[in-house]
């Protein structure tokens, strides 16, 4: 590794990169870095750079929670790694390189708190069942001219929604964002001006879990700077007001055995793809705290906004939040998957992924049977109507999200006890702040966080 961060940096240094940003991902979703001299890159691939163990209990306002036994002191430093393998040069900031980092104790053995290396143990997991997992995110935010307050005084495009015409006062961002993308090794799927205020929606191409995870953060590093290139601002947050569509990252998975897609099937998934939905479907309430975990996102979950408020699924359904995505004889088989829709900005992307393969795995080892699917959307039936078909409403704050979360053992159990209590001190700290505050005090104070 040392030989290949050696060569890589006087590649990157030759090129005119004088530094390399090593990135992960807190427990709130909010990228953090340290930036490595390129001279030095070689040395932090191999001893990694001192960071404070703190980081695991920073909550989405950079407040250090102190609530976690294991983290209770100000005292404590682990080592950064970067994944040379992923190491990118960034073409939106040129002087600098990007690299995903790997947080180990401080004696370079796996520190429990690292939410790459949890589901690098998934990824593991899968690969002694002969299962292999493909993933990728569709990103929403919004935009508005550099320096704006907020999106909703300030929308940076007019619409209409998914219109051409929205985008032409942004073409040139729009232009950057596309070059960048593919300089920085990134494919997408899409773009387009989403249905929300200022909205803009690009689909990341589909890799193996943590690739995808590392392709998110990169994509965000890549849109931000794109952004400000141009004069422009995004906003990821899961709401960017009280009234308008929020922000999904709606995650995409699919999984093979012996390289078939068990999702493939004539409309709908074959026994094991039905188990892998059904397994999600049955811990959709504990992923969801996990996947969309901030108090924005209770917010987000509303029924109406394509958003996933209640737990079922459905084919094709928008506004299930497991919406299963059949192959077709135009797609070929292979393009069936699952998409989660209870996932936003605020999410780990490691953990996220982590524990939606953990609950779909649970579902094909143990043959679990989902409900049939349904194409309505269940928030225009009654309460009764609901309560017949078995569709509840998820976790609508904080105090649910918990205790959804600590019910279901496969999913709280991905963590591993460490982790898991760094999360729900850093989640019962943002409760705390939130607590008496209006829904706009709340939506203005994340909106810049991701
Ligand atoms: N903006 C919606 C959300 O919050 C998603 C809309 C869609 O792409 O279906 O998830
Ligand atoms: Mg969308």
């Amino acid at each position: 590794m040392t030989k290949a961060a050696s060569a890589a940096a006087k590649d990157l240094a030759a090129a005119g990169v004088s530094g390399v940003h090593v990135a992960w991902a807190d427990n709130n979703g909010i990228p953090r870095s340290r930036i490595v001299p390129i001279t030095g890159l070689a040395d932090a691939a191999t001893r990694g750079v001192g960071t404070t163990s703190l980081f695991a209990v920073f909550d989405s306002h950079d407040a250090i929670t102190y609530g976690h036994s294991g983290l209770a002191t100000p005292s404590g430093d682990i080592r950064l790694v970067p994944v040379i393998d992923r190491l990118r040069r960034l073409a939106g900031q040129p002087a600098l390189a990007w690299a995903p980092g790997r947080q180990l104790a401080a004696d370079g053995s796996p520190w429990p708190y690292c939410q790459r290396g949890v589901l690098e143990r998934q990824v593991a997991e899968a690969d002694r069942r002969g299962l292999e997992f493909r993933a990728g995110y569709e990103m929403e935010f919004a935009v508005a001219p550099a320096g704006s307050a907020d999106i909703v005084s300030a929308p940076g495009h007019p619409g209409p929604a998914y219109s051409p015409h929205a985008l032409i006062g942004l073409d040139e961002f729009v232009a950057g964002l596309l070059h960048d993308f593919d300089a920085n090794g990134l494919r997408i799927g899409q773009l387009h001006a989403e249905y929300g205020l200022a909205q803009l929606e690009l689909s990341l191409g589909v890799t193996d879990p943590v690739s995808a995870a590392d392709d998110q953060l990169l994509a965000r590093q890549t849109i931000h700077a794109a952004a400000h290139a141009h004069g422009l601002v995004v906003s990821f947050a899961p709401m960017i007001g009280s009234g308008t569509a929020g922000n999904g990252w709606h995650l995409h998975t699919s999984v093979r055995r012996k390289g078939r897609n068990l999702l493939a099937g004539e409309g709908l998934p074959g026994e094991d793809g039905a188990a892998y939905l059904g397994g999600l479907l049955r811990d959709l309430p504990a992923l969801t705290a996990i996947t969309a975990p901030s108090v924005p996102s209770t917010m987000r979950l509303r029924p109406g906004f394509f958003a996933g408020a209640y737990a079922f699924w459905g084919v094709e359904n928008r506004e299930a939040p497991l919406r299963y995505v059949p192959g077709s004889s135009l797609l070929g088989t292979d393009h069936a998957n699952v998409e989660l829709k209870t996932s936003d900005a605020s999410a780990n992307p490691y953990l996220a992924l982590a524990v939606v393969l953990a609950a779909g795995m649970a579902g094909i080892a143990d043959g679990v049977v989902p409900p049939e699917p349904i194409a309505q959307d269940p928030g225009t039936w009654s309460a009764g109507e609901r309560e017949t078909r078995g569709v509840a409403r998820l976790p609508e704050d904080p105090a649910a999200q918990d205790a959804a979360l600590l019910a279901s053992s496969r999913v709280a159990g991905v963590l591993g006890d460490e982790l898991l209590g760094a999360f729900r001190a850093v989640r019962a700290s943002d409760a705390a702040w939130a607590e008496g505050k209006s829904a706009d005090e709340i939506i203005a104070a994340h909106l810049w966080r991701y």
